[in-house]
């Protein structure tokens, strides 16, 4: 299986969204490549130069523990497209096939230009309610939830938020075809995996129209100044015109304004869902439960619809960062078998339609049980040794029994031989931390008997 499906300079074009509609303009849905697929090697090849960068420069703009955390969210918010189709490919198909006002010529320039513009305007929108709105905030606050800014934020995605972001480009299926809307929605998403860096400054003139990553830097800073600011995604014309652009000034704090502080991406997915409902109930008269769903994250009753800028926590440089010093051989250990879970996510995420449900639904549990173990790892939670045991043997255990069926690696080659005598040795490992764990709890008169 080939990991780069397009020349190098394509991939590095579409990065940008540099794309002409000549190549770009399909009649069939069949035609249209499947552009977000095919970027994800291009951004892990972006991921590791930035790491190279940042171990160069000695500057730490990449923790190991927060990158693996945002790249385990983007898996995360990816497994729901292994078992369904997008409710946004559907829901858009549906109303074009069903309610289209008029039929734009599919290779027309002008066509591809509108839609541009139409899917950076829906996303606009989309991204403002996602900030304005409590309810969506709960799915979209996991984007923001990273206290480093770096490619890996980019991938750092909610499970949820799909279930409210379609709605936004339905008013677009009344007009444009569906397979330049296919385009120009995963152009969108592309464009806006590079912005998230700390390495590129300014842009020039391109900072007039363009989505850069100064200006979304402040989209994801924490400072008064930054709070509810440029959500536009490719270009930033939108907050120019709609009152919601700041310039990058002062330093960036990044992150929330109240930090989640786990590493653990159920609690990553879901710890603001939670705290949500928490509040709702406590919160009295139906008035008051309705407000705070459909008002801003930071409204209070008596308080205004967005809440008062003043109740944002001031920040001042160095800033406080949620860390958890974990030992050397613990990392060492994740950064080998964190890339093993991405490339088996990216084999079942092009496999999927091949494979039964219930393979799906194994792989996919056993894809979840990984990111957890590693994410209880890095909050150094106690059960995390057991659960690492368990999945450890997970593996082996499904792996002996799938490795004669057709769904198996039955072929023996040096590869999966490596990969069953690593998963070995670490049952091996965290056996014996297991143990250590056990007896570090037990009480004293017991150790001392
Ligand atoms: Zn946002
Ligand atoms: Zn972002």
């Amino acid at each position: 299986m080939a990991i780069f499906k397009v020349p190098f300079l394509t991939g590095v074009r579409r990065l940008l969204y540099i794309l002409t509609p000549n190549e770009s303009s399909f009649h069939f849905e069949n035609e249209v490549p499947e552009y977000l697929k095919e970027a994800v090697p291009f951004f892990f090849v972006f991921i590791i130069l930035e790491i190279i960068i940042s171990f160069l420069k000695g500057d730490g703009k990449v923790r190991l523990n927060d990158g693996v955390t945002s790249i385990s969210a983007g898996i995360f918010s990816k497994v729901p497209d292994l078992l369904t189709k997008s409710i946004l490919y559907c829901s858009y198909l549906w109303v074009y096939e069903n309610f289209r006002i008029l039929e734009l010529s599919w290779n027309s320039p002008w066509t591809w230009w509108f839609c541009l513009l139409g899917v950076d305007c829906g996303y606009y929108w989309f991204h403002r309610f996602a900030h304005e709105v409590n309810f969506m905030w709960a799915a979209h606050s996991v984007h923001h939830s990273s206290e480093e800014y770096n490619l890996t934020t980019a991938l750092r995605q909610s499970v949820l938020q799909l279930y409210t972001s379609w709605m936004f480009y339905i008013p677009l299926a009344l007009f444009v075809p569906f397979t330049i809307f296919m385009v120009h929605c995963d152009m969108n998403t592309i464009y806006q995996f590079w912005i998230h860096t700390k390495y590129i400054k300014t842009l020039g003139p391109l900072e007039y129209i363009m989505n850069t990553p100064s200006h979304h830097r402040v989209h994801h800073g924490r400072n008064p100044y930054c709070i509810d600011k440029n959500y536009g995604g490719t270009l930033i014309i939108w907050d120019r015109l709609f009152g919601t652009f700041a310039a990058e000034s002062e330093e960036v704090a990044f992150g929330l304004t109240h930090p989640l502080n786990t590493f653990e991406p159920v609690q990553v997915q879901f710890g603001y869902v939670k705290y949500m409902f928490r509040r709702l109930s406590s919160l009295s008269g139906w008035k008051n439960k309705v407000a705070s769903m459909f008002c801003g994250p930071g409204w209070a009753p008596g308080k205004p619809r967005l809440g008062n800028i003043e109740d944002i926590p001031k920040v001042q440089p160095p800033f406080q960062l949620y860390d958890t010093k974990t030992p050397l051989w613990m990392n060492i250990y994740v950064a080998v078998h964190f890339p093993l879970t991405v490339v088996g996510f990216q084999i079942i995420h092009q496999t999927a339609n091949m494979l039964s449900a219930v393979h799906v639904l194994l792989y996919s549990g056993f894809l979840l049980l990984s990111l957890t173990s590693f994410g209880l790892m890095f909050d150094k939670r106690p059960l995390s040794p057991f659960l690492e045991l368990i999945r450890c043997a997970g593996f082996i255990f499904g792996e002996l029994l799938l490795r004669d069926n057709e769904y198996g690696s039955s072929e023996s080659s040096t590869t999966v031989n490596v990969i069953r005598v690593m998963y070995l040795a670490s049952l091996g490992i965290w056996s014996m931390q297991s143990v250590r764990a056990m007896a570090s709890t037990m009480p004293k008169q017991m150790k001392q008997e």
